[in-house]
């Protein structure tokens, strides 16, 4: 893409009541607007990273289940039959905004910030007999909360991204047998993200679905929310918030020996069993004929809230860094032309022989200073800078630079396609 083309434009400064860094350098970088406290649009290089992150969630997910997209709108009689509807302390309604729409219709809904109210009566019309199970369906969706502090960013929005996934099982074991395909999926999909080093499955409580722990994958981050006590060598953490006597005898682990650290919750998955199938009455027939209640499990990932916290941690004193697996480009592609033609020409040319070869690349082709090229291109963070210029031009080789480390070196074209080729 043509950065003239990109038409948002980067920022010196982030709005002032903007405290967080992920979204400082992600509003100064043009990757998101800012509408209000916890809520932000996606602009052209915000959105190709979250589609990014998505698409790497999707791939793993796609192995597990069907994907679907559920309404974001429900009404309200789901959630009495739960009783969530005046329990879920961040559970949101929505209502016709003036007298006028209120005359064309006076209802109010809810707007999900979880979806097990709509999924369960899914899969029970869909999974009657125990020849239809296990099912699972997963959606990535735009979540509603009513959160108290949104001053995080991206890492607590009041409209967010998830990826929640649902799956129904005969009995416990089967549910048990899949968490762990899933437990191993998300290490998979935090490996890819490049968050796989930092991130720890964290036995934390179990809410009021089971007297067991759930699973939370936090990824270790001076921004994050919650304290988390890592074993390194046993590769697993344990939240704050299950630390006790009784749990050290459960488990049969010292905590006071484990390092004590701030991270960020960027999954959770949960063991339901047959908390829903209860509420809605989802029974199958098993061999015998016999009705049985369904076991359930869910699976919540924050694609928002991840790369929120990938700007956190990557980002430095000049900007955002990018992994490669989720940067908006691969190569963003420098011309320093001064008005000479055949620079400009050299620029466009490498542009297309990239683009040829199915390589993302923002060409800044914009008639602005070295200085503020180079800036704006710290800034965004893309992984390689490459720089065509009157020098490079002379040397008969472009100038390229790795953003995460300075790393400079300089290589001709066929070299460039084989490093990509490659990579
Ligand atoms: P937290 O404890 O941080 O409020 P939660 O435990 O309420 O999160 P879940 O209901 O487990 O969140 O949601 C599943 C996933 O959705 C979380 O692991 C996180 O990645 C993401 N998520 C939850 N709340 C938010 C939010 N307000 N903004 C962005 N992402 C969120
Ligand atoms: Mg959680």
């Amino acid at each position: 893409m043509r950065q003239s083309q990109l038409f948002t434009k980067t920022r010196r400064e982030a709005p002032k009541d903007e405290v967080a860094k992920n979204a400082q350098l992600l509003i100064r970088a043009g990757y998101i607007h800012k509408e209000m406290a916890g809520v932000y649009t996606f602009l052209p290089l915000g959105l190709r990273v979250l589609q990014k992150i998505e698409g790497v969630v999707r791939a793993e997910m796609d192995k597990l289940g069907r994907e679907i997209l559920m309404s974001s709108l429900s009404p309200q009689e789901l959630w009495k039959q739960t009783g969530r509807l005046n329990t879920v302390d961040v559970l949101m309604r929505t209502m016709g905004a003036n007298e006028l729409s209120l005359a064309k219709n006076d209802a109010s809904y809810v707007l999900n910030y979880s979806h097990e109210e709509l999924i369960t009566p899914i899969a029970q019309e869909f999974g009657q007999s125990y020849k239809d199970l296990p099912s699972a369906y997963y959606q990535i969706q735009t979540k509603f909360r009513n959160e108290a502090r949104a001053k995080s960013g991206l890492l607590r929005g009041r409209e967010f991204r998830m990826k929640d996934l649902y799956s129904f099982h005969r009995d416990e074991t089967d549910l048990l047998r899949y968490y762990d395909q899933v437990k191993m999926s998300y290490n998979k999909i935090f490996e890819a993200l490049g968050l796989g080093q930092d991130t720890f499955v964290t036995l934390a409580s179990g809410g009021d679905f089971t007297t067991g722990f759930s699973h939370e994958f936090q990824t270790i981050c001076d921004a994050g929310e919650d304290l988390i006590y890592v074993d390194r060598k046993n590769n697993i953490a344990y939240n704050k918030e299950i630390i006790s006597e009784e749990n050290a005898k459960k488990l049969g682990v010292d905590f006071d020996a484990l390092e004590q650290v701030q991270a960020c919750e960027v999954g959770n998955i949960f063991p339901l069993n047959i908390k829903f199938s209860k509420a809605f009455n989802y029974t199958y027939m098993d061999e015998k004929g016999e009705p049985q209640l369904v076991y359930m499990g869910c699976y919540g990932l924050g694609p928002s809230r991840v790369m929120g916290v990938i700007a956190e941690k990557f980002g430095d004193n000049k900007g955002l860094v990018w992994p490669e697996s989720v940067a908006p480009f691969r190569v963003h592609l420098i011309e320093i032309a001064n008005g000479n033609e055949e620079v400009r020409s050299e620029a466009a040319e490498l542009y297309r022989e990239l683009t040829a070869a199915n390589i993302d690349v923002l060409y800044d082709d914009r008639d602005v200073r070295a200085g503020e090229k180079f800036a704006d291109s710290d800034l965004m963070g893309i992984p390689m800078r490459i720089v065509v210029s009157e020098k490079t031009l002379a040397a008969g080789k472009f100038e390229c630079v790795e953003r995460a480390s300075g790393k400079t070196d300089h290589r001709s074209l066929p070299e460039l396609i084989g490093h990509f080729s490659h990579g």
